[in-house]
């Protein structure tokens, strides 16, 4: 079967794609290697969360403005500032009817708390990630109760609390820490330290959990402005875990990402897989594309590593294969390749180092700016000729740094959104010149 379109990678940035195309008619295939970068994230999307001086950036959209006006190669220049907002509400609506909605202003990036108590600005995110405003935070907060289940590792109440005291709470703010005994929700699991956020919330599927977590806290301290706990159930039918625990406790609850896996970014790409394939998308996992054939400057076919005989052909593909994390791109000492197709790199700077000796540098390393070159239209090149009928979209694009902009999940999902719209009007007129 020939498709209209076929897209290298089911992160954020495939799906996004795929959803345009397929909410478009076009005949759509996904197919992804592995766990995409969404099964570490926190669930919300940064659109631009800090100006090139690492101040936060209140209002996103005058920040890309003002990002556009300086760096003509960025991805979010382009898109340009009316498609980036096109797409940020294209993916509202997508959402929406997963059932998943993605909430925020317009207007303003909110605060989001992380794990370890520190704050990132974010533009949307799920119900549950409760979105503190950007100039007075923790305004109206004395008391904030950060509860856990007992045993369970990969999320640390004291190092929360310690992250918080540090950045950004008055002294005169009361944090207390509470455990819930995993006895008192059920659990006897002889290996509790060892369990994941995502083995715990199949051992915390009965609607009795919420209520003894509940119970559990208004026991050990009925008295709190917010409570905090770690994203470790799965989500309700009918209204989300922290909605109905909010409702229970009488004042906000919200989730955290825990370390991985985390479950909002989980939520959010099945929430997103699923309305793909309800709309008619094709979902091929575990498989690897490894190479395709090109002709005149023009993509032909793809092979996979499970079927290198039956190569799979398409008037026009994405590439939305990830950074280094999915290995969309891949390092070793001398250099960086893409492994798919050789495609033409942008790299850092000579002069400038590839890795910073400080870690957490909040400029983030060189490495992070490499990345796939496109043309304005996002198709990339090999040996500087121009592949027409390919794009590029997501966390392997070149010219941006997702870490340092706080812009890594608005970028994949405008350039994923972009892509799409590039084929739909290429299919367009394929379709008017046929006529
Ligand atoms: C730890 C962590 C936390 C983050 N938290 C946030 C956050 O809170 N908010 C935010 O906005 N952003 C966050 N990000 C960044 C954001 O999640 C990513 O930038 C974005 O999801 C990248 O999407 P992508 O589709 O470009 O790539 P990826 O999510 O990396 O997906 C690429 C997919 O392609 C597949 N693939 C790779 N090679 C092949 C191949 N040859 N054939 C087929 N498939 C292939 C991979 O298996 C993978 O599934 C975080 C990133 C990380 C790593």
């Amino acid at each position: 079967m020939k498709y209209d379109s076929i897209i290298m990678g089911g992160g954020l940035a495939g799906l996004m794609c795929g959803l345009e195309c397929v909410n478009a008619g076009l005949k759509t295939a996904i197919i992804t290697a592995g766990d995409s970068a969404l099964t570490f994230s926190s669930g919300a999307i940064d659109l631009l969360g800090f100006s090139p001086d690492n101040t936060p950036v209140s209002d996103p959209f005058n920040g890309i403005s003002n990002l556009i006006n300086n760096q003509s190669q960025h991805p979010y220049a382009k898109i340009g500032t009316p498609h980036i907002e096109e797409s940020l509400t294209a993916f509202q609506n997508y959402m929406a009817e997963a059932e998943y909605p993605m909430t925020g202003d317009v207007t303003s990036n909110f605060w989001r708390l992380t794990a370890i108590g520190g704050m990132m600005p974010a533009f949307l995110g799920p119900v549950g990630i409760e979105q503190l405003p950007l100039n007075h935070p923790m305004q109206g907060i004395q008391r904030i109760t950060i509860v856990n289940i007992a045993g369970f590792r990969d999320f640390q109440p004291e190092i929360m609390a310690a992250g918080l005291k540090r950045q950004l709470i008055s002294s005169r703010t009361k944090i207390t820490c509470i455990d819930i005994p995993a006895e008192k929700l059920g659990i006897e699991h002889p290996h509790l330290p060892e369990l994941r956020s995502i083995e715990l919330a199949r051992l915390l599927k009965s609607p009795d959990h919420l209520s003894i977590i509940a119970d559990q806290i208004k026991q050990q301290t009925p008295y709190a402005d917010l409570f905090l706990m770690p994203a470790v159930m799965e989500q309700r039918d009918h209204e989300s875990v922290t909605s109905e625990l909010s409702r229970r406790l009488g004042k906000p609850v919200m989730e955290l990402a825990t370390l991985p896996p985390s479950l909002p970014g989980i939520r959010l790409q099945q929430a997103m897989k699923k309305l793909y394939t309800r709309k008619g998308g094709i979902f091929i996992s575990g498989d690897t594309v490894e190479t395709g054939q090109i002709k005149d400057g023009h993509l032909l076919n793809i092979s996979t590593r499970h079927n290198p005989d039956y190569p799979l052909t398409s008037n026009a593909f994405v590439l939305a294969t990830g950074s280094f994390f999915s290995n969309g791109l891949k390092s070793c000492r001398q250099t960086i390749t893409e492994p798919v197709f050789d495609l033409d790199l942008s790299l850092a700077e000579k002069q400038q180092p590839w890795s910073s000796s400080r870690f957490f540098d909040s400029h983030s390393h060189g490495f992070i700016t490499a990345g796939v070159k496109t043309n304005a239209h996002f198709n990339p090149a090999i040996q500087q000729q121009t592949i027409h009928n390919l794009y590029c979209a997501g966390s392997l694009l070149s010219h941006c740094n997702p870490v340092a902009e706080g812009s890594a999940g608005g970028i994949s999902i405008s350039s994923g959104w972009m892509a799409a719209r590039h084929i739909i009007a290429q299919h367009h007129n394929h379709a008017a010149q046929q006529a």
